[in-house]
């Protein structure tokens, strides 16, 4: 079946540190024109999928608000869904704790938190031993555990810092357990992408710089999957990836998809 539906990655595909990768914009309206069906699939959690439109525009990407699924999103609504009305406790930004808290969960402050019946673990610029504690005890005593992605480090303009990932494994491994994904690669994302897209698997594809999370991703959908060379991942990188995360194709340019995409479509 022919592509009808495209999942772009966000950073490190078409933004890396705030400035919009070349040939991006052209390449969506291109595509766009071409009849495809865009998705921006990105583990950004600490904003609303409004404000991350906000963000892409100010930098040059016009792309609207219904076209993004963030990890922040989906996990604010999936805790809703499977545990409405609980006691969340969130390692998260302030604005990940006000969605939560707008989606009907009983959100727990700092000195609460060890009591959540529910934890979700995101990226947090002000993270400190006192929320790591209260999340793994609320683990410990028997909460369900989730995290929004697992990004090893956020990179900042001159620095890396731990992402969630990385306070999920220190949580994890204090208590033993592990947390459930709920963004890029998870059955939950999984279906987030279906629900845009209305699609048959066959009919998309992902394009994303990261194996583990964006080629895993459109593998878990059964999508066709480019892996894009402008962001984190180099070529030497791949000869170390486990097979279950290669791609179909490895591009060098976002440029290069419109010609990808005719090649699949042959
Ligand atoms: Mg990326």
């Amino acid at each position: 079946m022919a592509i009808q539906g495209i999942v772009f990655d966000v950073d490190g595909t078409l933004v890396l540190e705030e400035r919009v990768l070349d040939g991006a914009p052209e390449t969506l309206e291109l595509l766009r024109r071409l009849g495809y069906q865009l998705l921006f699939c990105t583990q950004q959690n600490q904003h609303s999928d409004r404000k991350i439109s906000d963000r892409l525009k100010s930098v040059g990407l016009d792309i609207p608000e219904r076209e993004i699924v963030s990890a922040g999103t989906v996990s604010v609504s999936a805790i809703a869904e499977r545990h409405p009305g609980s006691q969340v406790y969130a390692v998260g930004s302030t604005s990940l704790r006000d969605r939560l808290e707008k989606a009907g969960m009983k959100v727990l402050t700092d000195q609460q938190g060890e009591r959540a019946e529910v934890v979700l673990v995101a990226t947090d610029y002000n993270v400190n031993q006192m929320r790591l504690s209260a999340a793994a005890e609320a683990v410990r005593r028997g909460a369900i555990f989730y995290v929004t992605n697992l990004d090893r480090g956020e990179p900042m303009k001159d620095r890396i810092i731990p992402g969630p990932g990385s306070l999920a494994v220190a949580i994890a491994y204090t208590v033993r357990r592990r947390p459930i994904v709920l963004g890029k690669p998870s059955p939950t994302m999984v279906a987030a992408v279906r629900d845009h897209l209305g699609l048959a698997s066959s009919s998309i594809a992902v394009i994303g710089d990261q194996p583990a999370q964006d080629v895993r991703l459109g593998r878990m959908l059964g999508a066709a999957t480019a892996l894009l060379l402008s962001g984190v991942t180099t070529i030497d990188e791949l000869d170390r990836t486990p097979s279950s995360y290669l791609p179909d194709a490895v591009l060098t340019s976002i440029s290069e998809v419109p010609l990808w995409l005719e090649q699949v479509n042959a």
